[in-house]
């Protein structure tokens, strides 16, 4: 199982999950000739990609949506919510879901967890590699987690996880207090110190790599984003890698161990 962040943040969201045999775009935040660049970058065929799963309409998840879905022919899962939303993916192949269903690929599943944001009916996703049992989850645009949200990810192998903002960075940065109190609301975005207690929540022997996206260029940075899971992971038995997903690169393979390998980790107590 492996993720390619094809980039994330304000200006555009693309995510690949890759078990093999399957391929799945989580979200398509970018114009087509951008992913299009973005996909040559990872080497990747956009014509090999499975399905889009677009987890909430704003723009820097769904912009490309349209166009890419019909240029290169992807059926296109999202919630009844979002397609309400986004009425021009009646053009496309759309595949209406509810969230919390799971949702069934070659050999992949998605199970869809509702989120707290701001959007009409907004998900996040966890991928399952079917042979294997490899686990990656995609969480991004969540103002605050739930328990249910907390006992899918569990078990994951490889979290991308949103870390928005530094709680000082926000109050000193550009936005007017309305916007500032919206992104740091229950239905905005996690601040870094949301995001690693989230993330160390979720430590476990198998967890190999926690990779922090949608992190905003006007409220923290990556350094910021890093030290504050770097350190509350530290006090955990984690022992995989944290990294800072860019906004304007293509980051990855993120590499999933497979169920055996995994399996030989748990025996020798990682
Ligand atoms: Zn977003
Ligand atoms: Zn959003």
């Amino acid at each position: 199982m492996k993720v390619w962040v094809l980039g994330s943040g304000s200006r555009g969201n693309a995510i690949v999950v890759d078990s093999g045999s399957t391929r799945v775009l989580v979200d398509a935040g970018f114009s087509s000739r951008e992913l299009r660049r973005r996909f040559a970058a990872a080497d990747i065929a956009p014509e090999s990609i499975e399905g889009l799963v677009v987890t909430h309409e704003h723009g820097d998840h769904a912009c490309g949506a349209l166009r890419a879905a019909r240029r290169w022919k992807w059926p296109v899962h999202a919630t009844t919510g979002t397609i309400t939303a986004m009425p021009e993916l009646a053009y496309t192949d759309v595949r209406p879901f509810a969230a919390g269903d799971t949702l069934t690929f070659s050999s992949m599943t998605i199970q869809t967890v509702s989120t707290s944001h701001d959007a009409n009916d907004p998900v996040a996703v966890v991928a399952t590699d079917t042979p294997s049992g490899a686990r990656v989850a995609v969480v991004t645009d969540l103002g605050r987690e739930s328990l249910k949200l907390r006992s899918v990810l569990r078990d994951v192998d490889v979290l991308v996880l949103e870390s928005n903002h530094d709680d000082v960075l926000l109050a000193r940065g550009p936005y007017p207090i309305s916007v500032q109190r919206r992104i740091a609301s229950a239905t905005g975005h996690l601040s870094n110190r949301e995001a690693s207690a989230l993330a160390r929540a979720c430590v476990h022997s198998g967890l190999q790599h926690v990779v922090l996206a949608h992190i905003s260029q006007q409220c923290n940075t990556a350094d910021h984003a890093l030290a504050a899971a770097s350190a509350a992971l530290a006090r955990s038995r984690f022992r995989g890698r944290v990294t800072a997903a860019p906004q304007d690169a293509v980051q990855g393979a993120f590499v999933a161990a497979t169920g055996r390998s995994r399996a030989v980790q748990l025996a020798l107590g990682f």
